[in-house]
């Protein structure tokens, strides 16, 4: 059976804002994207990597810092997000600007069939 993808967020035609009035076309995308810029993308944070108790709080934030880095640097979608941030921000441009944007129409446009979607929405949003 083919894979495709089902976009919720698309079909009840709802975005993710976040508190800074940043535009995500949904959650997966916002918390991934929200997480790298806490940790300083492009470069890789200045959290020392160290041999801690894998139960502990540290931990998970150094786990967190490299996975943020990581999937922005296999994933060239969020690449162009960071890249051009300022145009999906709500403080410099209005909402249909930023959805008439040619990231969001360019994401459209990727997540019609599945080989050609992200690996964002392959991971979460995969149906059968
Ligand atoms: S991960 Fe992709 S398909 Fe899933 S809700 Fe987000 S934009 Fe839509």
């Amino acid at each position: 059976m083919t894979k495709k993808i089902r976009c919720s967020f698309f079909e009840k035609n709802e975005v993710n804002v976040n508190p800074d009035g940043q535009v995500y076309p949904c959650c997966f995308f916002a918390n991934t994207l929200y997480l790298t810029k806490q940790f300083g993308y492009p470069s890789a944070g200045d959290i020392p990597l160290r041999n801690i108790d894998s139960t502990s709080i540290q931990n998970g934030l150094q786990n967190s810092e490299s996975i943020a880095v990581g999937v922005i640097d296999n994933n060239p979608i969020f690449k162009d997000y960071v890249k051009n941030e300022a145009d999906y921000n709500l403080d410099n441009k209005s909402i249909k600007e930023i959805l008439d944007s040619d990231w969001f129409s360019d994401l459209e446009k990727a997540r019609e069939t599945w080989e050609t979607a992200p690996q964002v929405c392959k991971n979460w949003c995969t149906v059968k």
